[in-house]
């Protein structure tokens, strides 16, 4: 049975109460993610930034403005997408996740990937490819790839905020973005070929009345 939106708004309720490793001293709030439970597609960042803990919700800031930016050039709308991050509170200072942080944040991901259950999940940067696809290999390696595991898709990319800086990175990533659109319409194709029906990967509109209860 797919989780229902009363669910997933009990899950971030718990994630915005959670005090179990130190960051939740130094948070202004917990970012659990945003989007429709229905999503079929999941992007899963690093960790949010200071424009996401001021405001509680995830990629909102300059990395997140060019992630819409470059959905939206392949034809996807980020309303239809659930985004969220490895670690659901800010590192001070926005450095690296440690071990330890990932360790005790990484169920509230698995609980989100277990009521969601995407069918494709875009991997952001080398911190989210170490926590979904570990042992895998390096996003230099992986970034525009598109790795199965048993019926869902990864595909790891860099992370938007590599590419503000970095001209090269930009270009690679929009590429990648290129491709990541032509594995969906495969995708969906796919499904209708093995299930005979259409499931759409991509839904047709967007699901306001669902994420209104976000607002
Ligand atoms: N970078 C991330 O990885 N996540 C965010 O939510 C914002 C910036």
């Amino acid at each position: 049975m797919p989780a229902t939106t009363e669910e997933l708004l009990e899950l971030h309720a718990r994630i915005r109460a959670c005090v179990v490793c130190p960051l939740h001293i130094t948070r202004t709030q917990a970012v659990p993610g945003y989007g429709p439970v229905t999503a079929r597609i999941m992007a899963v960042g690093e960790a949010p930034g200071e424009t996401e803990d001021r405001e509680g919700r995830p990629f909102v800031g300059a990395a997140g403005k060019l992630l819409t930016e470059l959905l939206e050039s392949v034809g996807l709308n980020r309303r239809d997408i659930y985004i969220t991050n490895v670690l659901k509170c800010r590192p001070p200072g926005n450095r690296d996740p440690e071990q330890s942080e990932v360790e005790a944040c990484s169920h509230f991901l698995d609980e989100q990937i277990e009521m969601l259950r995407p069918e494709v999940i875009l991997v952001l940067g080398r911190h989210a490819l170490a926590r979904l696809l570990p042992g895998a290999g390096s996003i230099t390696r992986l970034h525009g790839e598109r790795v199965r595991r048993g019926d869902r898709v990864y595909v790891p990319l860099y992370h938007p905020a590599a590419a503000l800086y970095n001209a090269s990175l930009l270009g690679t990533l929009r590429d990648d973005m290129a491709r990541v659109r032509s594995y969906l319409d495969e995708e969906e194709a796919r499904r209708v070929e093995v299930r005979g029906t259409p499931v759409p990967v991509l839904p047709e509109a967007a699901n306001l009345d669902q994420l209104a209860l976000f607002e």
